[in-house]
């Protein structure tokens, strides 16, 4: 009998394996990733996510782009900002008198 297969094919839960196999796929394909059903009940792929979209960013500032959304960019350049800010507050911090 196949009831057993049938079933883990019928179920909504993913196990990590199979997501994070899954996952290249999903990216690639610019899905929203955010409604994964995994992600809302698995933390550790959630983090997971987190960190490729990151890291899938920072990639996207080394590649001729197409079509950014405003989103994207907006959360680049806060980022960058972010980072910047440091560095930039230490050359910058002459006393005015
Ligand atoms: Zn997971």
């Amino acid at each position: 009998m196949m009831e057993k297969h049938a079933n883990l094919q019928n179920g909504k839960t993913m196990t990590c394996a199979e997501f994070q196999d899954k996952l290249p796929e999903l990216f690639e394909s610019g899905n929203d990733l955010s409604g994964e059903q995994h992600l809302k009940t698995c933390e550790t792929c959630a983090a997971l996510v987190r960190d490729l979209e990151y890291i899938a960013q920072q990639a996207k500032l080394l590649l001729p782009l197409h079509d950014p959304s405003p989103v994207v960019w907006e959360n680049i350049q806060s980022a960058i900002h972010n980072d910047g800010d440091q560095t930039a507050r230490k050359s910058n911090d002459t006393p005015i008198k």
